[in-house]
């Protein structure tokens, strides 16, 4: 396969995986990255294309296509190129005087299927042109494709009265956290934050309202309005929202409100349905996953007084971490 086939054939398939595929690709590569690469490769082939193949100059001679047009024999002795009133005219001369050469083209002329050759299509466009048009193409189908299953399958595609349901009980769960009335709001508008900024939440230390990204309010509502659990996808949601409400009880620091939001964590899992273990279990593998990358901030890693029995430690009577 050409280096461009191959690309768009990888494109299209890493798209569909992304769309379809196990959750963790979803939540830990952002899809634009994809074409963002894949636009670029198009460029290149379509600069290196340019550069490296010059237009070879047409051949003005009858082409074999025109000689089974005009019946003309596959290897004729001589075709004379007669330019008249700016049409170019191809006759067969094998030595006739001037007379004779006027009645050929007129003969000519005459032929019903006579007609002055229209460019072929494929010459309009040079071909590495044509090849950057229909590496466009397939990329602007994908991203439309996205958007639609985006729109049909995001936050975005649930009712207002279902979202205001849920953001409602998302703001009773944060106010508990926060020790005080909160509202919870989904950032639909992607102008706080999002995939752009790759941030999950946002909230002013002390404040009464925090921002989820629409992503994480889709498997906060999943989890709570149909019990369904999306992999680590849902343990990052409830985590968030423990965060965003720990920062609007007044917690500061990063790191130190992560801690307490993995512990809080547990407990906003259960009042959504979760049983305790599995709560536990996921806040814990949270914890871990904090440890390992710091979701590539060391701001937001844990200190390492986040342990049992630790001075971060919410419940010290209790041997159990989160
Ligand atoms: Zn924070």
């Amino acid at each position: 396969m050409a280096p461009p086939t191959l690309l768009r054939v990888a494109l299209i398939a890493f798209v569909v995986i992304w769309l379809f595929g196990p959750d963790v690709l979803r939540s830990t590569v952002p899809v634009w990255l994809a074409f963002v690469v894949a636009l670029g490769l198009e460029l290149q082939f379509f600069v290196g294309a340019l550069r490296s193949s010059p237009r070879p100059r047409p051949d003005r001679r009858p082409q074999p296509v025109d000689r089974a047009r005009f019946g003309y024999a596959e290897e004729p002795a001589e075709l004379l190129l007669v330019r008249e009133q700016g049409e170019e005219i191809w006759v067969p001369y094998s030595g006739e005087n001037d007379e004779e050469l006027d009645e050929l083209i007129a003969a000519e002329r005459e032929r019903p299927d006579w007609e002055p050759s229209a460019p072929e299509a494929d010459d309009l466009l040079p071909p590495a042109l044509r090849r950057l048009l229909v590496g466009i193409a397939v990329i602007g189908g994908l991203a439309l494709l996205l958007w639609f299953v985006d729109r049909n399958t995001g936050w975005d595609s649930l009712s207002d009265e279902t979202r205001a349901a849920a953001t409602q009980r998302f703001s009773r769960e944060g106010s508990r956290i926060a020790g005080k009335p909160v509202t919870i709001r989904c950032d639909e508008a992607g102008s706080r934050v999002g995939a752009v900024q790759h941030s999950d939440g946002v909230a002013i230390v002390g404040g009464t309202v925090a921002y989820l990204a629409p992503e994480r309010c889709l498997d906060l509502y999943r989890l709570t309005f149909k019990g369904e659990i999306t992999s680590s996808r849902t343990a990052r949601a409830l985590a968030v929202l423990a965060h965003e409400s720990w920062h609007l009880r007044g917690s500061r620091n990063e790191g130190t409100t992560e801690c307490f939001a993995l512990q809080s964590a547990v407990n906003l899992g259960r009042s959504f349905g979760l049983s305790a273990d599995t709560a536990r279990q996921m806040m814990r593998q949270q914890l871990t996953e904090n440890q390992l990358h710091a979701r590539g901030s060391s701001d937001y890693l844990v200190p390492p007084d986040c342990k049992d029995g630790g001075p971060l430690d919410l419940d010290p009577d209790s041997s159990r971490f989160p």
